[in-house]
Formats: C-alpha cells, structure tokens, sequence
C-alpha cells in the first residue's frame, strides 16, 4: 500500500514510517519539521519506498500532493507536549484543530482510512485510573493554558467521530506517555527523555513537584504495533484506542530507575511546579491506562517492559544522541 504518515518526521512517526516500510508499504512523510527533524529518518532515507514532503498539513495544495495515490493515513502532526503547548497555546490549537479537520475533509472527499493521533491528556485529572476509553473526562479550566492541548485534541476526536458517523473509516488512538529512542528533550517524551539528557550530561534529574505523581510510560515500539493496527485493521474503525503500558511509576522512582539504569548517581533536584510552568499551572496527579479495548478488538497489548525500555532508549542515548 501507498501510506501518508503526517507528522512522520517527529518522534513516533519516524518509528512508524520505519515499520510501514519493513513490512513492504511505500510511505510518504508530510512534515513542517517545527517539531520533527530530517534526521529522524536517517536509517530510510534512502529506501525507494520512501517520500518526504516538508509542508504545513493545513495548507491545501501540499496536503492534495501528499495524498496523491495514498490508500491510508496515519495522522500524527500536531503540536504536542505541555511545554511546546503552554509556549503557544493559540498555535497548538490553530495547528491541532485545523490540520485535523483538513486531513480528515480529504480522506472523506478521497474515501481513504484515517488514523488519528490523539493523547491521555483527554482524560484530564480524570474520573477513575485506569482510564477506559468511555469513561467521562475531568478537565480544568481555560484560565490554566496547559488544557488547551486536552480540548485541541478532543476536538480532532470528535471530528473523527463525527466523520465515522458518516461512513468514513477513522480510529482514533490515545497516548499515554510514549518514550524510546529519538524522543525530544524539549518536546513530547518529554520526561524519560529530559532525565536521559541530565544523565548523559552528568546534570541533576529534575523532578517537578514532590515526585509523587504517576504516570503509565509505554515504549515507542510497542506504541507503533498499536497504531499500525489501529489504522490498518477494520475491526479498528468507527473506535478509540488507548495506546500504553498499564505498569504506573511516581515520577521520583522514575527517577532513581533512570538513575540505576544508567549508572550515572546524579543528584534529583525537586523544582516546585510553579518555578516551571508559572502559577496557573495544573498537574495531573495519576494516569493509567484500561488496555481491554486494544486487546480485544486489535489483538494489541504492549510488551516491552519499562526496564527493557528505558535499557534500550539509554543504549541509543548513550551511543547516538549528539549532545
Ligand atoms: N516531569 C518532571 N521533570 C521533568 C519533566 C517532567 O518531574 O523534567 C514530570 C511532569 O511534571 C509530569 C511527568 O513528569 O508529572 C510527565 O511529564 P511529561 O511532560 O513527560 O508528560 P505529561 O504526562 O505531563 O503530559
């Protein structure tokens, strides 16, 4: 098959282009590179199968190009992560809303599958952990901008929806917090990938607040087996998938785990959450994926364990990342 992955420059999406061109699809990337980077792709840069386009998903004509003969679409551009979010709250939801309403105008107009990307941060402070796909969502207010990326991709959910009510064939899946190789230590990933940073370079491990809130992390190549079917199975369609690990860590042992992983005995430094994100910031205390949904109708369930994660995100860390 001829795949449109948009996005496909960033962290997952490179792990995705990766995969789709092992198992034989030819791929074409459409990326602006505001978040995602050509060297992502370094190790298919120069497979036959692969095109690269570096254009806004929002703008009409390089969307029609990069759609041309394409008979799926993984749709992962979007402005993600709280810090890149809270910078420029307009942009994220000028980016996320449009360039979703956009794709999913084109695949419906061009009948093609659509998978979209969306996030955990829907669920919010949420109403009980795990959180199941149909579960209500608990979001705070607008005065704290970090929401704006909850309801940006909450809206792209209910356009995906919406158009599934149509006829087209849209999924839609949920991160929760993805980590691996290449992830961006000043985007999404954000966390393993910050600590992996401070270790490497011999600086203190960050923690904000007491360490005391969990987070579920799910290794990159257990996100993209997700996603891979999640886009490319019709049992997937018309859904919503939670895509994660269900194993939950307090950010402060996240810490010490890096700190034993990587043998580097680096002080934690706690920095309360208002030196970081300003006073109108909100956190979120706990996140846990329910993975029933995944397992039954994908037959997806993630495997990597976070030790063997973070072993092979710090081996490439260690070996590849220029710092
Ligand atoms: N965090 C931290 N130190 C850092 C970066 C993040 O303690 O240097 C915490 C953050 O406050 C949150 C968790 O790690 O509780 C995960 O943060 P991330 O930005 O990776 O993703 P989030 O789950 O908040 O979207």
């Amino acid at each position: 098959m001829r795949v449109l992955v948009t996005g496909g420059a960033g962290f997952i999406g490179s792990h995705l282009v990766e995969r789709l061109l092992a198992e034989g699809h030819s791929v074409t990337v459409l990326d602006d590179l505001s978040g995602g980077r050509l060297e992502n792709l370094d190790g298919v840069r120069d497979h036959p199968g692969l095109r690269v386009i570096v254009g806004d998903v929002r703008d009409p004509g390089v969307l029609r190009t990069a759609l041309e003969g394409a008979e799926a679409v993984f749709h992962l551009a979007a402005v993600v992560g709280v810090p890149r979010v809270l910078a420029d709250p307009l942009r994220a939801i000028r980016v996320n809303v449009e360039g979703t309403e956009r794709v999913l105008e084109a695949c419906a107009e061009r009948g093609i599958p659509v998978c979209v990307a969306s996030s955990s941060e829907v669920y919010g402070k949420g109403v009980r952990w795990p959180a199941a796909e149909g579960d209500d969502l608990r979001l705070g207010p607008p005065s704290a901008p970090r929401w704006a990326y909850a309801v940006s991709k909450l809206l792209d959910e209910h356009l995906a929806m919406a158009w599934a009510r149509r006829g087209l064939r849209v999924s839609v899946v949920r991160y929760f917090n993805v980590y691996g190789p290449r992830a961006d230590p000043h985007g999404y990933g954000y966390v393993v990938a910050r600590f992996m940073d401070q270790a490497l370079r011999g600086e203190p491990l960050t923690v904000y607040g007491d360490g005391s809130q969990t987070r579920s992390f799910i290794y990159v190549a257990d996100a993209v087996e997700g996603t891979f079917r999640a886009g490319l199975s019709p049992a997937a369609f018309g859904h919503i998938f939670n895509i994660g690990y269900p194993e939950e860590i307090s950010i402060r042992a996240l810490a010490e785990k890096v700190r034993s992983i990587t043998g580097r005995w680096v002080p934690i430094r706690f920095l309360p959450f208002s030196e970081v994100y300003g006073s109108d910031f909100e956190e979120v205390p706990r996140r846990v994926p329910e993975v029933s949904r995944a397992r039954a109708l994908l037959g997806f369930e993630a495997c990597v364990t976070l030790d063997e994660g973070l072993q092979r995100t710090w081996e490439w860390w260690r070996t590849c990342r220029r710092v």
